[in-house]
């Protein structure tokens, strides 16, 4: 990135130049650390909003609605993984067909809001129960 700027010094500047962002690492935030550390034990975390209730995955660090700041953990119940919407993907980033279609689904959780991407296996329909098989990164799931 460059230094060049335009605009004026005490109100928004602009930078213009291309940023090299496959050199840059980034930190998942505290409740990014307890998500993860959570998948580490089969677990997923989200958090709670201390004033509306609200429940998050993966965790978060503010309400949306709230605007407040979240500390509360909670443990998901994974039994109740559902596919929300999916997409199948016939072809890699070079255009060649692929040998297997990849199935791409977000899964959510009653009651919980956001939802988490995953490779899915079985016969993935919309509102079918997801297991979660593998909680590497990105995680696995069968669906019934
Ligand atoms: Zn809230």
């Amino acid at each position: 990135m460059s230094w060049e700027k335009s605009g004026k010094e005490g109100s928004l500047l602009r930078w213009y130049d291309i940023m090299e962002a496959e050199k840059y690492e980034y930190t998942v935030g505290p409740a990014g650390e307890q998500f993860f550390n959570g998948l580490k034990q089969s677990k997923i975390v989200g958090s709670k909003c201390s004033k509306c209730g609200r429940i998050y995955v993966p965790a978060r660090s503010y309400c949306e609605h709230c605007f407040v700041k979240i500390e509360n953990y909670v443990e998901i119940n994974k039994d109740e993984a559902y596919v929300d919407s999916y997409t199948i993907i016939y072809n890699d980033d070079e255009g060649n067909k692929l040998a297997q279609p990849v199935y791409i689904v977000l899964i959510r959780f009653p009651n919980v809001e956001g939802g988490l991407l995953c490779y899915a296996e079985g016969n993935v329909k919309v509102g079918a129960k997801a297991k979660i098989m593998n909680f590497q990164w990105p995680l696995r799931v069968k669906v019934d």
